[in-house]
């Protein structure tokens, strides 16, 4: 795989005129910046809030970004070749404000133009935390964003972190889990944690591996889109009907955990499935249920908070989350509502054509990807969907849920009653409350044990029966008659495409 050290010195060489660095770890993009530098024979000028720094010659001068790039567009008489950026690498920190509120971006074209053009032998690497690019030089820019530390690395990390702390290194089998849990995180973030729980006790022991967990939720929720979802309860278990879909999760999380002897025969790396249906059918409740089957993070992915205000940002946003989700592979991605963010591809304007792009880089990743990262993608309706999604060899299998049949709703039934009042449920005539819901979806059914489990509460009755269940089922409007046009439409459109039904 090309790390970022290779990828900065491929497009140096390439003579691409301005890349942009997306990392809060500057110290990190410093060495890799001055590693790229030496292979090229480039000395290193950096612009930032301070002002600029000649790193060859260790001369600082105060001036600020659109005043620098003054200069080495046209040096002051007398300054020598300081300001001369052949065989230099630019350098540009601080600047998102300057690049927007400035004519410093407009210095940068030219610049990079010249440097386009061969008149020039430079680079300009821009290193800044958030992606903001100025419209009129976005043409000119090549996104790179910091990889994360690598399995290897991560141990590599641990031991001599213990060595130089002399603390006494993890057993094999916890050093492992430390690994794992480490997955995801920037260097930097290791190096605090591991501190932390050698400040707290003196070593790094089992308790520790929370505390790596609350981390990582933090730093996966600080990208603004994703999330990590806690999946304490064994929902497989708790998800009623869907055989065809919890079978098809049960032959891939076989795969998954033995995932070298399977390729090693010939078998792909599973990519993931689309399931689409009716609201309130276990949509959510399946994904929960692979996780918990497959015993590997959770991470949602919100698609409408993908959308960014600044050019670039919704891709990098994407970018951002494909990458998290990778490092932390094996793990679940989960994209719930897909057709918030897709729903506008083909159409016209701005926004179409930004979706349109979004589409292209998540397909292209889910084409190539080579990591263990499951992607789960919802929907309620198919209706706007891009075809492209639903095409064979994206997703490995696309299932829609239906309104649960008499017999599912009786396992649901069982289920939740379970939940509540499993004393009771021995009393119980799943079959005949079961017949008497018809057009129930799965939470319609769960809405009715509860109200019936309250009001025998609230009658100050003893135990749940046949009759309150009833009671309560007569009461409730079920989702075949709240949506009644919406889901005779939808069956029609997934007869037509021939979708496998979960059930
Ligand atoms: P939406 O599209 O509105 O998000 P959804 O299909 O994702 O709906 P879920 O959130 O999975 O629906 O279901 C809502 C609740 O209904 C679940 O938390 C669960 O308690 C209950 N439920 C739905 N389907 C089932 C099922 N097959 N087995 C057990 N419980 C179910």
């Amino acid at each position: 795989m090309e790390t970022l050290s290779d990828k900065l010195n491929h497009y140096l060489d390439a003579g691409f005129p301005i890349l942009y660095l997306e990392t809060f770890e500057e110290a990190k993009a410093d060495k890799l910046i001055e590693e790229a530098a030496r292979n090229q024979n480039f000395s290193v000028i950096e612009c930032n809030a301070r002002g600029v720094f000649f790193k060859a010659t260790a001369e600082k001068t105060k001036n600020d970004l659109p005043t620098a790039l003054n200069n080495f567009i046209e040096p002051p008489p007398m300054a020598g070749d300081k300001f001369d950026l052949n065989r230099k690498i630019l350098v540009i920190k601080d600047a998102t404000k300057k690049l927007e509120t400035t004519d410093a971006a407009s210095k940068l074209k030219y610049l990079a133009e010249l440097i386009l053009s061969g008149k020039l032998n430079a680079g300009i690497i821009i290193v800044a935390p958030v992606v903001a690019l100025p419209k009129e030089i976005e043409h000119l820019i090549t996104l790179l964003s910091m990889d994360y530390p690598t399995e290897k690395e991560i141990s590599a990390l641990i031991k001599t972190f213990c060595v130089m702390e002399e603390i006494k290194m993890p057993r094999p089998n916890l050093f492992q889990r430390l690994v794992d849990a480490f997955k995801g995180m920037p260097e930097f973030e290791i190096r605090n944690v591991l501190s932390l729980a050698v400040a707290r006790d003196g070593t790094i022991g089992e308790e520790d591996l929370s505390l790596i967990h609350e981390q990582k939720k933090q730093i996966v929720q600080k990208s603004g889109v994703l999330e990590m979802i806690e999946v304490e309860k064994d929902f497989f278990a708790d998800t009623g009907g869907l055989g065809n879909l919890k079978r098809c999760l049960e032959r891939k999380q076989k795969i998954f955990q033995n995932m070298t002897a399977a390729e090693k025969f010939g078998v792909d790396k599973p990519k993931g499935i689309l399931i689409a249906g009716l609201p309130g059918c276990g949509k959510s409740l399946s994904v929960k249920a692979a996780a918990s089957l497959f015993k590997i993070p959770l991470i949602q992915l919100d698609m409408g908070r993908l959308m960014g205000k600044y050019v670039g940002e919704s891709e990098a946003n994407l970018r951002r989350a494909i990458k998290q989700a990778d490092a932390n592979a094996p793990c679940i991605l989960w994209l719930d509502e897909m057709e918030k963010a897709f729903a506008g591809v083909g159409g016209q304007g701005v926004n179409a054509e930004l979706t349109t792009r979004l589409m292209g880089t998540f397909l292209t990743w889910m084409q190539e990807k080579k990591s263990l990262t499951f992607v789960i993608a919802t929907l309620n309706t198919i209706k706007n969907i891009p075809p492209e999604f639903l095409r064979r060899g994206r997703f490995d299998e696309i299932f829609y849920v239906d309104l649960p049949d008499e017999y599912e709703r009786e396992e649901i039934l069982r289920i939740h009653i379970s939940r509540r009042r499993p004393q009771d449920l021995s009393r119980i005539n799943l079959q005949k409350i079961a017949r008497r819901t018809e057009g129930f979806s799965g939470a319609d059914l769960e809405g009715a044990v509860k109200d019936a489990v309250e009001e025998t509460f609230n009658q100050g009755l003893n135990s749940l029966t046949d009759e309150a269940l009833i009671d309560a089922i007569n009461q409730t409007h079920p989702l075949s008659e709240t949506m009644a046009d919406e889901i005779k439409d939808m069956r029609e459109d997934y007869a037509k495409r021939s979708f496998k039904n979960a059930s």
